[in-house]
């Protein structure tokens, strides 16, 4: 089952994923069930009924296979522990479980972290076929009878640490063949190739899901597919951004709003602006940002005569001018609207997602510009 690595600059005070509810804590590590769960358990109750079995072993069968996605998931906490790396949370989703650590590991240490989950389902799938004294043959195993319980909790597991070792990034497998490519190439460069072949394998996944008529096979292919993708496009980002200030990007050109500021008269310098987020001001003194969504929920809430203070945003992002692009690049796309750069109280500019895109993209031309330089 997918497990993808965790969100690049992922920091302690990340929210959790929407849809979850937390269950239980292990090792510190808070255990968070997503809502689409039910619906797994929903189907493994319906393709228990068909079989031999009785309800008792389908009971056992549902909650040993959750248990042996939660050891995996538990197995790369306890490892990326060793490194002193946090997990924030653990999530179980349909299709596997989750893990999200607090910060990039380095290669070497991704290396035993990915290892680490399949690892431990393919120790207790071994285990627990060791302890069978005769062997069923495999064919019997598909369908579920109560005297092939721990054959079937064996070959989930085996099924589980080998399908992981795929080498589709973000899948553990993935993450393990990016980490060994880092050893000779850039980080991110590795993340390139990594998730490039995570997306041809998806591709060749999902097409063989579709000729077998496995929809939870697709269904994990697609997962894994936006993955790859998320995390590749991610990677590009870091590479382009990485070693500039956020200066070097920010928009100089900008207009702000005072507080006095009424909502219609915000509304007119949206319009007659491409400015989407207004820095509000007291005097020299920044107080808020008013984003066009507020804007717009306190023309329809409060109406137009309302001021600006009332509607701006008095926690907006706020970045100093020498801070790294490629941490602040995902701040600002995760927040939504721009953020201020900011040398003290003093406002230098505006960072937003088109611009840090413009920057990338003339950064991608001046690199393209300078390999064929190199090669004339
Ligand atoms: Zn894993």
């Amino acid at each position: 089952m997918p497990d993808p690595a965790p969100p690049p600059n992922a920091s302690p005070n990340d929210k959790p994923i929407p849809g979850t509810v937390g269950v239980l804590r292990i090792f510190g590590v808070p255990i968070r069930l997503h809502f689409t769960f039910l619906l797994l358990l929903v189907f493994l109750i319906f393709i228990g009924i068909g079989g031999k079995q009785s309800g008792m072993a389908t009971a056992i069968y549902i909650i040993a296979l959750f248990g042996s996605v939660l050891v995996h998931e538990v197995c790369h906490a306890l490892v990326a522990r060793l490194y002193g790396l946090r997990t924030s949370e653990i999530v179980m989703f349909p299709i596997g479980g989750v893990s999200r650590l607090e910060g990039q590991p380095k290669p070497r240490q991704e290396l035993p972290i990915a290892l680490a989950g399949p690892a431990s389902n393919l120790v207790i799938g071994l285990v627990l076929l060791a302890t069978q004294h005769d062997f069923l043959p495999l064919a019997t195993l598909s369908v579920p009878t109560d005297a092939n319980l721990v054959e079937r909790i064996a070959a989930g597991n085996l099924l589980l640490g080998l399908f992981n070792l795929l080498p589709a990034y973000p899948m553990d497998g993935g993450r393990i063949l990016r980490s060994l490519i880092a050893l000779r190439k850039p980080e991110e460069e590795a993340t390139q190739i990594a998730a490039s072949a995570g997306q041809f394998f998806a591709v060749a996944m999902g097409l063989f899901g579709l000729l077998s008529g496995n929809f939870l096979l697709m269904f994990v292919a697609l997962f894994v597919y936006l993955g790859a993708q998320q995390e590749g496009a991610a990677a590009r980002g870091r590479s382009l951004t990485s070693g500039f200030p956020a200066r070097a990007a920010m928009i100089t050109d900008f207009r702000t709003l005072s507080h006095g500021n009424t909502i219609r008269e915000a509304g007119d310098l949206l319009l007659s602006t491409s400015q989407q987020d207004f820095p509000v001001t007291h005097g020299d003194e920044v107080i808020g940002l008013l984003s066009r969504s507020a804007l717009m929920r306190a023309m329809l809430r409060e109406g137009p005569e309302s001021y600006v203070a009332a509607a701006m945003d008095r926690n907006f992002l706020r970045v100093p001018p020498d801070a790294d692009l490629a941490t602040v690049l995902p701040q600002v796309l995760s927040a939504g609207h721009a953020a201020l750069v900011m040398d003290g109280e003093r406002l230098l500019g505006l960072l937003t997602a088109e611009n840090l895109y413009e920057f990338m993209l003339l950064r991608q031309v001046s690199q393209a510009q300078a390999r064929m330089t190199h090669r004339e």
